[in-house]
């Protein structure tokens, strides 16, 4: 079982070694896990690991039992925080197959997010290899019904040196961990909190890479949301502060009387491949969608006018989550009485049908792990 890429270093191939588990979760200890997994606390027998050094190039892939890192004190990412991540999910589907929605834009945007970090890229051919592998080898922990096996690939700087510099080194790894529905009945609607006192990130910044330090950084203003009774932090530019970002973690969307909707534009935010696949779903729908700024002054103004029907926010992790209520230093609002719009409800169901294949699939974004 192999891929061949165009490594950096010349044309290779790249077999990944598989070396089963040698004490696996017993089956009915696993039936227990995949009970009420919850999110992120519960995981698979396997890990898939690539290396990365300057004499070698990539190498080293295999799939192997989930164990510890040892790591040297020392080791660049415990201090300069050369790290990224991505997270899709696999998808049990009624014939027992399996799908992955989109691994390759996940792939793209692991490479995007090393550049920016200046680490070593990653060729998307070992990305979606090293993330089918692992499914194949775990395929067992997909939980069925609403739940997901969540796939979480991520980097670290591996050189152990203390001087500022790009690592010479780097660890890609995938761990898998199943989860439930995120919500039980239907997504809730969330209360968010505008962040006045932080912002998340900055033009020529990193808000656009998927890195662990964005996610350091925006801890403060969550911690704030929480105290102030709400569920997330939305987060504004850093330049005027009043153009809508996103939440911590998921873009946002807002609906409007004439069935149009907004989103963002790129630039600072980081682009979700939920939010771009509604962007997708909503056109072929015939809305029309606007990928434009939008102050928190206007979106006040539209929910009391009326002229904003729904808003709602968006990530692989809960699809799609109604936006209830907002709040902030300047006043609290509530949006369609706090209550799930049909537009969120609508594009939420069309676009998980797609993932776990119960719908055709007209743009091409699944992928069957065989
Ligand atoms: C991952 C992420 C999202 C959502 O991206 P998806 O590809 O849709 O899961 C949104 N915002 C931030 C900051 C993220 O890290």
């Amino acid at each position: 079982m192999g891929i061949s890429f165009d490594a950096v270093d010349g044309s290779v191939w790249l077999n990944f070694d598989i070396q089963p588990a040698a004490n696996p979760t017993s089956a009915t200890d696993r039936t227990a896990k995949l009970a009420n997994p919850g999110f992120g606390r519960v995981f698979t027998d396997h890990m898939a690991i690539v290396r990365y050094d300057q004499a070698k190039g990539w190498h080293g892939a295999r799939i192997e039992a989930r164990a510890n890192f040892p790591l040297d004190p020392a080791t660049a990412v415990l201090h300069y925080a050369q790290e990224i991540f991505e997270g899709l999910k696999a998808y049990k589907r009624d014939d027992g197959g399996v799908n992955l929605f989109r691994p390759d834009a996940n792939a793209r945007r692991f490479r995007n997010s090393a550049d920016r970090m200046a680490m070593a890229q990653l060729p998307e051919p070992v990305f979606i290899e090293a993330v089918e592998q692992l499914v194949r080898a775990d395929r067992d922990w997909i939980p069925g019904g609403e739940g997901s096996l969540y796939l979480r690939p991520f980097m670290i700087a591996n050189e152990v040196f203390l001087g500022v510099k790009p690592s010479a080194e780097y660890i890609f790894a995938v761990i898998a961990s199943p989860v439930g529905s995120y919500f039980k009945g239907g997504p809730a609607p969330v209360s968010i909190w505008v962040s006045e006192n932080y912002t998340r990130a900055a033009i020529g910044g990193t808000g656009s890479v998927k890195c662990g330090g964005n996610y350091a950084a925006s801890l403060r203003a969550q911690a704030e949301a929480i105290e102030r009774g709400c569920d997330q932090v939305v987060f504004l530019d850093a330049l005027e502060r009043r153009y809508i970002e996103e939440l911590g973690g998921m873009n946002v969307f807002f609906v409007f009387d004439d069935g149009s909707l907004s989103t963002p534009p790129l630039g600072t935010i980081l682009p979700g491949i939920t939010r771009d696949s509604i962007i997708a779903l909503a056109k072929a729908s015939g809305a029309q969608v606007r990928e434009e700024p939008y102050t928190i002054e206007q979106w006040r103004a539209d929910a009391a006018s009326g002229r904003l029907k729904e808003a709602f926010a968006c990530g692989t992790a809960a699809v799609i989550s109604p936006i209830g209520q907002v709040r902030s230093a300047s006043g609290d609002f509530s949006i369609n009485g706090g209550a799930a719009g049909p537009v969120a409800m609508g594009l939420r169901k069309q676009l998980v049908d797609i993932q776990y294949g119960r719908a055709p699939d007209p743009h091409n974004w699944i992928r069957n792990v065989a």
